[in-house]
């Protein structure tokens, strides 16, 4: 199959996710960079994108005149990723998007439930794809959870139990520092801090691998340090359309806690606990009996699991790959979007603008509970 071509604005030099999106779209040599508009100054994003290997003339200055340049060439980028700050997904997403680009959005997908719904409303018109990267739902053994689970071995599942704690923002010393405060400024930030940044994605994550949505939810939002003016904490408690009851616990002030992220999923014939820190070992307990460890690249495990894998067992393989796998799957809907050929069904696996609003709309609710003092609230979409 031919190579993809690949734009990205936003992520430039220095940036903390522009990186991961780079060796994840060129790690299974489906894409090659060829465009971008990769930084705020465009001069420092011209110089960035050539010394990323895009031509003069593809190297831009802001996501604008890459919209023009890109749409004007008979050889466009087949995908563009979005990576910039929150505020700017909507805009340039929607732009692209409208102009007939294929589009990675990074979450939160927008600021608004209407922004989001119009998202999935132009998708849907263009006919192009748009993903957003929940990209933890690209790790082989989290596709193992969703795979066990779609295939009944839990049973039907009882409770989902999420988390995504960390501790950088727990320094009351340091709360005034610019790189922290902003997230917790309303103009800024939104209206959610650590539950858009850090719950989100494991919300989704609960929902990926059990299958449902989120339809009611009780949260209670702490702010552990004084002025802050957005949560820095959340619990929240949560139903499920296929009758799972949900738990999510998200923190900024949780001192030790690294990446946090965690997934634990209870069924009627047994149990999964997963960690995004030791992302290579799954526990599964079968009900009455010992817990057993599924090892990444295990042959005893299963299809999505496996395609999901690069490296032999043992060998640690962490988030370029979860990342690359969301790249591979968005290559093999391209390929059949250019060249007319049917998908392979089993390597389509990556969050859609639908789960995007999903996510927005968790988020607005949360934050309307929390404020109603934890009273129950509906997710609508
Ligand atoms: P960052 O501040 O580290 O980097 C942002 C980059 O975008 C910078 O290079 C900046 O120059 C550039 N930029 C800003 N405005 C731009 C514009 N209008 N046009 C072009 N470039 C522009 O931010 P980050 O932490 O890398 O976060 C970027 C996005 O990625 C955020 O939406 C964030 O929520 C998301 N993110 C997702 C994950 C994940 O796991 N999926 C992890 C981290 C961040």
């Amino acid at each position: 199959m031919s190579k993809l071509s690949w734009g990205m604005i936003g992520g430039g030099e220095g940036s903390q996710i522009g990186g991961a999106h780079r060796v994840a779209a060129t790690l299974d040599g489906a894409f090659t960079f060829a465009a971008g508009a990769l930084d705020i100054d465009p001069e420092k994003g011209r110089d960035f994108a050539v010394r990323l290997g895009a031509g003069q003339d593809r190297a831009y200055g802001d996501w604008r005149e890459m919209l023009d340049g890109e749409s004007s060439r008979p050889d466009r980028v087949d995908l563009v990723t979005v990576a910039t700050p929150n505020n700017t997904h909507f805009e340039i997403t929607k732009a692209f998007l409208q102009a007939g680009f294929n589009v990675l959005c990074e979450k939160p997908m927008t600021t608004t439930i209407a922004e989001a719904e119009e998202i999935v409303a132009i998708a849907r018109e263009s006919g192009r794809l748009c993903a957003v990267n929940y990209g933890y739902s690209g790790y082989p053994l989290v596709r193992q959870m969703q795979a066990m689970v779609a295939g009944g071995e839990l049973g039907r599942v009882r409770l989902v139990v999420a988390e995504f704690a960390h501790g950088f923002h727990a320094d009351a010393a340091d709360a005034d520092n610019p790189r922290v405060r902003w997230r917790y400024d309303p103009a800024q930030a939104g209206i959610s801090s650590v539950v858009a940044d850090c719950g989100s994605h494991a919300l989704h994550m609960a929902c990926f691998v059990i299958g449902q949505e989120v339809t009611t939810l009780s949260a209670d939002f702490a702010s552990c340090i004084e002025g802050r003016k957005l949560e820095d904490d959340a619990l929240i408690a949560f139903r499920m359309n296929g009758g799972t009851v949900g738990r999510l616990w998200t923190s900024a002030v949780a001192v030790g806690r690294m990446h946090g992220l965690t997934l634990q999923v209870f069924g009627e014939k047994g149990g999964l606990r997963w960690a995004q820190e030791q992302p290579n070992q799954l526990i599964w307990t079968p009900l009455n009996e010992a817990s057993r460890i599924l090892e990444r690249g295990s042959s005893e495990l299963l299809p999505a699991a496996q395609r999901a894998s690069r490296l032999a067992i043992g060998h640690t393989e962490g988030m370029f790959g979860a990342f690359g796998n969301l790249y591979a799957n968005l290559a093999e809907a391209i390929h059949a979007q250019k060249e007319g050929g049917r998908p392979d069904k089993q390597n389509l696996s990556f969050p859609t603008a639908e789960e995007g609003l999903h996510s927005i709309a968790a988020i607005h609710a949360a934050v309307a509970s929390a404020k109603a003092g934890g009273t129950w609230v509906a997710v609508e979409r």
